[in-house]
């Protein structure tokens, strides 16, 4: 079977964990975790890192960092995952949802701006499967407005948009190291900021709002640490990512030399103004022209030994928010259910040989009728 992704492991990973286990620091003390936030903070070209448990709670603590809360509102791509929309409902506040452009498969900038209300604070901006946001003109919206931007970069390590990196180009940036994103800490996740006073109130939210003396508090807080053993991987995979990097964006090339051209299958988008680290190599069948729609077609590849994974089941159409009186699922969304109904992703690890790729290029294309 060719897994849909795996980790890349092939570093100093065992070795530092083992250095956790044999000093005895396991916990969310530890060398590991000040040098895995200040390499990582600065891969991303930014001041300051606050790991964390994951992706998820990196998005609360970073709402909550900028103070968001209840009665507020916040802009989020339907077309998303489900992480996204639930860090704002951890906070109090609201997720209100905007379609995506098919350009890019983000959310479309155009519109923002008749979601705005005068509850709205702020908007999270995701780099779908590892393709930049067109962030300028999100900033003109945002200024326009005076909202935040929370960038949600958990699918883009290592995008540059216009000559800056994934991570800069928010108020405040989210990753997760989840095992399946470019750079992995197992489960984890990091707030990074150039803002001083996001990142001392995420560092202080992260741990209990502890203060001095301890065990006094004055605000509620969360244990949202990560652990040395987490950040000893992250470490080692630091070491290598550019090659992480490498791999990845090298399964574009390789893709699209099988699939250019087949009628019916649309390629990831490329975006003019930055690089694309194709997270996950996703692609849309048209099952007129293919003769073959994704369901089918995911089914078919399983048999055949490749394991290939849906697009994200847009937002709006969620169960559990439809039933939520507070949160508005009405409206069209015409973009995210195409993508949904047409999308899949095919192996992305980022160590995938020549041979794999050929062999899902071949199993794909003789499905076409
Ligand atoms: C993976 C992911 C998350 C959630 O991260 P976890 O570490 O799994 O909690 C959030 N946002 C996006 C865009 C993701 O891809």
């Amino acid at each position: 079977m060719i897994p849909v992704c795996e980790p890349t492991l092939q570093g100093n990973e065992k070795k530092y964990v083992d250095k956790c286990v044999e000093t005895n620091w396991i916990s969310s003390s530890g060398t590991f975790i000040e040098e895995f936030e200040k390499r990582f903070s600065k891969f991303c070209g930014v001041k300051y890192g606050v790991s964390c448990s994951n992706g998820t709670v990196a998005l609360h603590l970073a709402l909550a960092s900028i103070g968001i809360g209840k009665g507020d509102e916040v802009i989020v791509p339907t077309f998303s995952i489900i992480a996204v929309s639930n860090a704002v409902l951890y906070t109090g506040a609201i997720p209100v949802f905007v379609d995506s452009e098919m350009k890019t498969w983000n959310m479309n900038p155009d519109m923002i701006e008749e979601k705005i209300t005068e509850k709205t604070k702020a908007i999270i901006s995701m780099h779908t499967y590892g393709c930049p946001v067109d962030m300028d003109r999100i900033r003109k919206i945002a200024d326009k407005h005076n909202l935040k931007i929370v960038e949600d970069a958990a699918e883009a390590h290592g995008a540059t948009y216009k000559d800056r990196m994934a991570g800069s180009l928010g108020d405040v940036a989210c990753f997760s190291f989840y095992a399946n994103k470019i750079i992995t800490t197992g489960e984890g996740g990091m707030v990074v900021t150039n803002d001083e006073k996001i990142a001392d109130k995420a560092r202080l939210l992260r741990n209990h709002a502890f203060t001095k003396p301890r065990f006094v508090h004055y605000e509620v807080g969360f244990n949202y640490r990560m652990t040395n053993i987490q950040a000893a991987i992250g470490v080692a995979q630091m070491e290598r990512a550019g090659e992480l990097l490498k791999g990845r964006r090298s399964n574009a090339p390789r893709y699209e030399n099988e699939l250019k051209g087949v009628d019916g299958i649309t390629l990831p988008p490329e975006c003019p103004y930055g690089t694309n680290v194709y997270w996950m190599y996703g692609i849309l069948i048209d099952k007129d022209k293919f003769g073959m729609g994704k369901d089918e077609v995911m089914k078919e590849l399983e048999q055949q030994g490749i394991e290939t994974r849906s697009f994200f089941f847009p937002m709006h159409l969620q169960p559990v928010y439809k039933k939520n009186q507070a949160i508005n699922c009405g409206g069209e969304y015409p973009v995210s259910e195409k993508l949904y109904a047409q999308g899949l992703y095919l192996p992305s690890s980022s160590h995938l040989t020549n041979e794999q790729i050929k062999k899902i290029g071949i199993a794909l294309k003789s499905l076409k009728k």
